[in-house]
């Protein structure tokens, strides 16, 4: 499995642990998608986030990064991961402390 398959399998697993739904995600026609769409269940309504995973010390790049601009203008999460702890901080913003 390479670096990053390994960060989205952990990434898949925590979220399916936390009672949440995700999916691979492509947009048609146009890239810079985020990899992955997630939810959950919120007690007053949808939580929801696009993640985009990279390998350890990878970065999201310049087009993705504009996509990803777009979107939060917009109002959705969006957020980067390339580790472990990155995954676990993601999912603390989204359950513990959502907006
Ligand atoms: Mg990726």
């Amino acid at each position: 499995m390479t670096p990053e398959g390994k960060i989205e399998a952990y990434l898949k697993r925590r979220v399916e642990q936390t009672h949440g739904q995700i999916r691979k995600l492509a947009w048609l026609g146009r890239r810079g998608a985020p990899d992955r769409m997630i939810w959950w269940k919120g007690p007053w309504g949808p939580l929801l986030a696009f993640v985009e995973v990279k390998a350890p010390n990878g970065k999201a790049t310049t087009l993705q990064k504009r996509e990803h601009a777009r979107m939060r203008a917009a109002g959705f999460n969006v957020y980067v991961v390339a580790s472990e702890e990155a995954v676990e901080a993601f999912l603390t913003e989204m359950l513990v402390s959502p907006q």
